[in-house]
């Protein structure tokens, strides 16, 4: 049993409360990504569970036993830093082989995990180098030897990519994944980055001002955000999300009326103040109406290659959608049509999604991937 759980934990700097209240589990085994912009709390909350920061209340156990007073050394951590913390004195390999060195593992064991871990990470051919003759990238993936290479229960992860270069990120992300494979460590990840969450996590939970706004599987955070703040948070352009009004059978988009059919209808009677939200690669453009579609103009394109962001306005609403063709220009008139089982609503007062007319479940052990990847 290998399982981080956080009971009711706060964090103050002076009178400044940094983490409010925070209750997560992190299942024995499980990837868990803590996701959020800067300033969000996500590194403070690491640094808790490594025991390099004190707990100003609540409780943290790790592996069901409780923790808040243990030291650092004492709780099977390993933990790769944001900014790397190597030693500047040492070499590569002896800041790999370190920490084994001072738990006393022995000879032959400690040369095969340096060994290991130095192919994993293409650092080979650097072990006599010190930090200061390597790249950033290369610091970073020392940094990720060295905790990969102490086998800890639990491994913390701050931002551990985020130095990389496009291709070496994508490289190092499926390297991280196959490593956590490989030793089954439960691992908290911390990251701003939506790709890796979505790729990496078996489950996110999303932060926003030290608290967790959504908890849940990459597929139900992308398919079902809990509220407009995760749906605005994760993908790219980010979620449309339109002020509207219930309006006899359908909803206000602008000037024009979206006509919902029976079950989002009957989901919806009575309730008023709402938003919509659509995901831009969810919308359909045609330069002809269509039944039930939404008229807007084009106000610029941007052209990504396999697809094409095209931003259009409508009555003073600005849509994003993401479309496979080319051929929409700016200043052309073109019709938006919403699939009835790809929008969302939100409750304008609350934030919260309002729900969905089939009854499928959000819990995440529905996910299959979920299912597949926690037995
Ligand atoms: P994140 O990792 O999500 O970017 P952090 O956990 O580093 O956020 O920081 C959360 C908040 O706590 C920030 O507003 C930061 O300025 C503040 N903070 C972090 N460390 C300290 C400290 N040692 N003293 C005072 N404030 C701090
Ligand atoms: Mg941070």
């Amino acid at each position: 049993m290998k399982s981080i759980e956080m009971k009711n934990i706060c964090k103050n700097y002076g009178k400044v409360a940094v983490v409010k209240e925070l209750n997560l589990t992190v299942k024995s085994g499980e990837k868990l990504i803590l996701l959020g912009p800067s300033g969000c709390g996500k590194s403070t909350i690491l640094r808790m569970i490594a025991g390099l920061e004190e707990i100003t209340s609540g409780e943290l156990h790790l592996g069901g036993r409780k923790v808040n007073h243990l030291g650092s050394g004492e709780r099977n951590v390993s933990m790769v830093f944001q900014n790397y913390a190597l030693f500047p004195h040492m070499t590569v390999e002896d800041n790999i082989t370190y920490g084994l060195r001072i738990n006393k593992v022995c000879g032959d064991e400690i040369r095969r995990r340096k060994n290991d871990v130095m192919k994993m990470l293409e650092l080979s051919g650097l072990e006599k180098r010190k930090p200061r003759e390597l790249s950033g990238g290369q610091r970073q993936r020392v940094a990720l030897a060295r905790a990969v290479a102490k086998q800890s229960c639990f491994l913390l992860l701050d931002e551990p990519l985020s130095n990389l270069d496009v291709q070496l990120r994508e490289h190092a992300r499926k390297e991280l994944v196959r490593i956590h494979e490989k030793f089954g460590q439960t691992m908290v990840y911390v990251t701003h980055d939506q790709t890796e969450a979505m790729t990496v996590g078996d489950r996110i939970a999303l932060f926003s001002e030290g608290m967790v706004q959504t908890l849940d599987t990459p597929l139900n955070v992308y398919n079902r955000p809990a509220n407009v703040f995760t749906a605005k948070f994760i993908g790219s352009p980010s979620c449309n999300i339109i002020e509207t009004k219930g309006e006899g059978g359908g909803v206000a988009i602008g000037n024009q009326v979206f006509s919902l059919n029976g079950s989002w209808a009957n989901l919806l009677r009575g309730k008023h103040d709402l938003y919509f939200g659509i995901r831009p690669e969810h919308i359909e453009l045609s330069e002809e109406p269509r039944a039930n579609s939404i008229k807007g103009s084009v106000r610029y394109c941007e052209n990504y290659g396999h697809k094409t962001s095209v931003f259009i306005a409508n009555d003073g609403i600005e849509f994003a959608a993401s479309v496979e063709e080319t051929r929409f220009y700016p200043g052309e008139t073109v019709y938006m049509t919403f699939p009835q089982d790809k929008i969302h609503f939100f409750d304008k007062k609350t934030g919260c999604n309002a729900g969905y007319p089939e009854n499928i479940s959000r819990s995440c052990e529905n996910d299959p991937l979920y299912k597949r990847r926690i037995a």
